[in-house]
């Protein structure tokens, strides 16, 4: 009986070791800002609050970028940004590549938040 209940705590604790070592994996992810492909963090490229895989991170490089679309974030104002986010995941299948950044600017000691879609030139 004992034998049994010490396999039990030891199934549990393993399952437990597992489970633990998954969760660090899944946090070495990143998502690429342009195809919003989830990618270890090894393969993402960094440029500021933005990051990329190995294939967008060329383009990015490689292209100019053009704000197409700015929306202030602020509280009752989701659904615009929701909209945006929307707009880009539809035009990226569409072949026409962009990324969402957001900018804080400060108009009258406000900090105001923007997202700005960014399209290539
Ligand atoms: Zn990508």
């Amino acid at each position: 009986m004992i034998f049994l209940y010490a396999s039990i705590v030891i199934i549990l604790f393993g399952f437990f070791i597992v489970k633990s070592q998954k969760n660090q994996h899944q946090s070495q992810t990143g998502i690429c800002s342009i195809c919003d492909k989830s990618f270890p963090d090894s393969e993402l490229q960094m440029d500021e609050t933005l990051s990329f895989c190995p294939e967008h991170f060329k383009v990015y490089n490689e292209s100019n970028w053009i704000i197409s679309k700015s929306v202030e974030c602020s509280v009752g104002n989701e659904k615009e940004s929701v909209e945006l986010y929307e707009q880009k995941l539809k035009n990226f299948q569409n072949s026409q590549l962009g990324f969402l950044k957001t900018s804080y600017k400060e108009v009258n000691g406000e900090i105001i938040t923007t997202l700005d879609y960014y399209i290539q030139k």
